[in-house]
């Protein structure tokens, strides 16, 4: 397969490359930057397929501005998950700017508030609720789901007392043990 050549052909591959998840993000397929950007090539040179997206999709980047991602995925190429900034180095600023012009989601997927004590922001930028975190982490633990649900905004470290989990789990080992011969 020859390289793209012209304009619409460089628009068809890019929406070719890319698989759109449930949040609209248009995620790139394609050849991945070690930090994570799509990468792909136009007229003979290397570009982050979302800096092409924004070019061929939405218009001309203004000469030294970054293209930022408003949905902080590094490969998602939807235009208009993409806005320019001001040129700078510093992903972290790149992507709070977008969470501001934005207003992004206030709430995460399963409906916990985005408050300062429940978010905490990864070296990429994403946002993570605290409340889903201790979740996960305590289904792994053993808990009982509904137990894990109704303690999401409880700080880990704190374990539920009598909960009836504990009692199950206790009566079944004691059940095991007067079964053994
Ligand atoms: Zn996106
Ligand atoms: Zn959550």
């Amino acid at each position: 397969m020859s390289a793209p050549q012209t304009d619409d052909e460089c628009r068809a591959r890019l929406v070719q490359m890319s698989v759109v998840d449930e949040n609209g993000c248009w995620l790139w397929q394609g050849w991945k930057t070690p930090l994570g950007y799509g990468a792909t090539y136009y007229k003979r040179k290397r570009w982050p397929a979302h800096r092409l997206s924004f070019a061929l999709l939405k218009g001309p980047i203004p000469e030294g501005m970054d293209v930022c991602h408003s949905c902080d995925v590094r490969h998602c190429i939807n235009p208009d998950h993409l806005w320019t900034g001001t040129a700078s180095d510093n992903i972290l600023d790149c992507a709070r700017k977008g969470r501001h012009r934005n207003s992004r989601k206030t709430h995460c997927d399963h409906g916990h508030e985005y408050t300062e004590e429940n978010t905490w922001i990864a070296a990429n930028g994403k946002r993570h609720c605290r409340a889903c975190q201790r979740i996960r982490q305590r289904l792994r633990a053993g808990w009982p789901e509904d137990v894990a649900q109704a303690m999401a905004t409880v700080p880990s470290g704190i374990r539920p007392v009598n909960a009836h989990w504990r009692r199950r789990a206790t009566s079944t080992s004691a059940a095991a043990h007067v079964q053994n011969p």
